[in-house]
């Protein structure tokens, strides 16, 4: 290899992962890396800051970023989460726009408000682009057809890959398809061993936030938002010991902290137990996990609370 150039079929660089809320950027990113980075819910806006997971494949690294959803922002936070998401596009070497395989009843298919104008925000960034169609496990494999002509048209893609975040199914194809369109790189952006930006204390809270918003209703998981106080490593040993995490979830009112804790602090019992599951299998150790509910008032709207919580 002379100096300075490349190494044969060497590339490496950055994807953003956008589309509307639910679609899939969270599961996929974490399909893709094998671990889970990015928390995954049933309900929209569950990712609210971007995410970096980075890829190591034969000859190419794919360092992507996992954004929240686009969609019509109301709120503070909710207009500051679609800021990340449309910076995010202006950064990258490639954009990956997500949508859902699915039909209507007679096979038509609708091109949604909000995804022509996520498309048209791909087309702004003049950056390389390709449509993925995630949940190709949920439909029959003839009414992906229809769902691809239905995008085809709107933009100049890279290429259509229609995929399973949830099965794997296709994802293989994607990931080839993303590494020919990255820049060719005489080193990786980060180092092989580097998975994500998510320092574990900060993987501790959103475990805990993911709990909270699979398990309560309405308006609930949007006014949650959980900090961890305590990570204390100290009687943690090689795939042993135990980690001691201290976290606070905070609701927006003092009704909302009832919901949350539950009767005879049922709910609150069941989210710690299943979170310090997931965290458990993260760390390779045992957790000891201890949780406390707290009222800020409508944090959600206000920009100091936002900051302190690191939104
Ligand atoms: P995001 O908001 O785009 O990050 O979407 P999430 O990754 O949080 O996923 C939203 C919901 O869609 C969750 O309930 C996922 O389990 C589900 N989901 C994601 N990918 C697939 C898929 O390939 N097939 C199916 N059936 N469901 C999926
Ligand atoms: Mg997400």
């Amino acid at each position: 290899m002379g100096a300075g150039k490349a190494a044969a079929g060497q590339r490496a660089g950055f994807v953003a992962i956008i589309g509307r809320p639910n679609v899939g950027k969270s599961t996929l990113l974490n399909r893709i890396l094998g671990e889970k980075v990015a928390i995954v819910s049933p309900r929209p806006q569950t990712t609210r800051t971007r995410i970096l997971g980075v890829y190591n494949g034969p000859g190419v690294q794919l360092a992507f970023f996992d954004t929240p959803g686009l969609h019509r922002a109301k709120g503070a936070l909710n207009r500051r989460m679609v800021e990340v998401a449309l910076q995010t596009l202006r950064e990258v070497d490639a954009v990956l726009l997500l949508v859902e395989a699915g039909a209507g009843p007679g096979g038509q298919v609708e091109v949604g408000e909000a995804t022509r104008w996520a498309v048209a925000e791909v087309a702004r960034s003049k950056k390389p682009a390709v449509l993925g169609v995630n949940k190709m496990d949920q439909v029959p494999r003839p009414m992906l057809l229809p769902v691809i002509a239905a995008y085809k048209d709107l933009h100049d893609w890279a290429a259509i890959v229609p995929f399973s975040a949830l099965t794997g199914e296709n994802v293989e194809d994607l990931l080839a398809t993303l590494a020919r369109l990255v820049p060719e790189a005489d080193a990786p952006l980060f180092p092989p061993d580097l998975l994500t930006d998510q320092a574990e204390r900060t993987l501790a809270a959103e475990y805990v936030r993911e709990q909270v918003m699979r398990l309560t209703r309405q308006e609930i998981p949007y006014s949650v938002a959980v900090e961890v106080e305590e990570f204390d490593e100290s009687s943690r040993g090689e795939g042993r010991g135990i980690v001691h995490v201290g976290a606070v979830i905070y609701v927006e009112r003092e009704s909302q902290k009832g919901i949350v804790i539950g009767k005879r602090g049922a709910m609150l019992k069941q989210v710690g137990t299943q979170a310090r599951q997931g965290l458990e299998r993260l760390l390779g150790c045992k957790v000891f996990l201890r949780l406390t509910v707290k009222v800020e008032e409508r944090w959600s709207e206000r920009a100091e609370a936002l900051r302190k919580l690191g939104l």
